[in-house]
């Protein structure tokens, strides 16, 4: 018996992982939910991990939030998150990263935060992946939803989508939501 290659069953390569069809926050919670991971509130490790970036939880100094950088050698991303910090903000932190990630990573390799937020932010890009953050931790839909449907109070809020207060407020202001609640 001899083995012969058959050129109409030849195996499919896999395709090389290729995330650049994912644009913005709306793409990357559409590829969550696809895969499984739980988005509301956003498992936004395992969303990172799904990204290949490779994360790493570790105390920094007190104002260092975290980074994103490019391992030359192999091409790994790998993203440092001060585990020091609160959860919800270390949440946003890795957002935030993600945003760099999606927007910014062809053109550089190596972002390193320290506070967001920052009163008269002007660095577009830090504009941006605050932007990016916020779009994907507290997505405009689900957002307004819980607000009609359960609770207009900050701190429901944060509870519910695990982020901080702060983060709600200024997500409300995007939104165009005043008063004493939102
Ligand atoms: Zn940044």
């Amino acid at each position: 018996m001899a083995f012969i290659k058959r050129k109409t069953a030849v195996k499919p390569v896999e395709a090389p992982r290729d995330y650049s069809e994912l644009e913005n926050a709306g793409d990357l919670l559409n590829f969550a939910a696809k895969n499984k991971i739980r988005t509301e509130p956003l498992d936004i490790s395992s969303l990172a991990q799904l990204l290949g970036i490779k994360m790493i939880f570790e105390p920094m100094d007190g104002d260092d939030s975290g980074s994103l950088k490019k391992n030359k050698k192999t091409g790994e991303w790998v993203m440092k998150v001060n585990s020091l910090h609160h959860p919800n903000r270390q949440r946003f932190t890795i957002a935030h990263e993600l945003g760099h990630f999606i927007n910014d990573s062809a053109n550089q390799d190596e972002f390193s935060d320290t506070v967001f937020f920052r009163n008269g932010e002007s660095n577009p890009m830090e504009v941006a992946a605050n932007r990016f953050a916020a779009e994907l931790l507290l997505p405009e839909e689900s957002f307004r939803k819980y607000i009609e449907y359960t609770s207009s109070k900050v701190e429901d809020i944060a509870d519910y989508f695990h982020v901080s207060s702060l983060a709600v407020r200024i997500r409300a202001k995007q939104l165009g939501y005043t008063g004493h609640n939102v």
